[in-house]
């Protein structure tokens, strides 16, 4: 089992997209772990996106992200940080693949909706910074033996 955090971006709260985003992670069998509806401040974008600072689009995108709330997820599966960034697709709206979430929800480079983690290394750090630990919730879904084979979970 792997976990991954999940932002839905301002542009998809403000365009009322989020029971559609996190309605295709549930129909996928990803489990909602940790759930926070808020509005994040700069410094936290700035440990977020610490590794874009240098990068010209970097105050353009804390200032999109600040601007609105957000839906902050933390999702857990078999492989779910690969799983997400394949549902989410190619950075861009305009490049990413009809079916993903940004493939059918948008065209635009900056707003695209949805921030999953890259790596187990990424995900650890950025559940850490958006969750307390006693916000993550441990719970076994009914359907859990009907979403994972034996093999699966081996
Ligand atoms: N971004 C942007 N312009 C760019 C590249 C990235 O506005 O030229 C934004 C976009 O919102 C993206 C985020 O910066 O989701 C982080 O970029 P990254 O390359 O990590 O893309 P992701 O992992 O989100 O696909
Ligand atoms: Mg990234």
């Amino acid at each position: 089992m792997e976990r991954t955090l999940i932002i839905i971006k301002p542009d998809g709260v403000q365009r009322g997209l989020i029971g559609r985003i996190v309605g295709r992670f549930e129909d996928k069998g990803l489990k909602v772990v940790g759930c926070r509806f808020r509005k994040l401040d700069e410094s936290l974008l700035a440990e977020h996106y610490s590794a874009h600072k240098e990068r010209p689009f970097y105050k353009g995108l804390v200032r999109f992200m600040s601007e609105s709330p957000v839906l902050v997820l933390a999702l857990e599966g078999v492989d779910a940080i690969k799983v997400c960034r394949k549902m989410m697709g190619a950075t861009f709206g305009r490049d990413a693949e009809p079916g993903t979430i940004r493939g059918d929800f948008g065209v635009s480079r900056s707003y695209n909706l949805i921030h999953g983690s890259d790596s187990p290394e990424a995900a650890e750090r950025e559940i850490g910074l958006f969750f307390d630990a006693d916000e993550i919730v441990e719970w076994q879904p009914a359907a859990h033996r009907w979403v994972y084979d034996a093999e699966d979970l081996a």
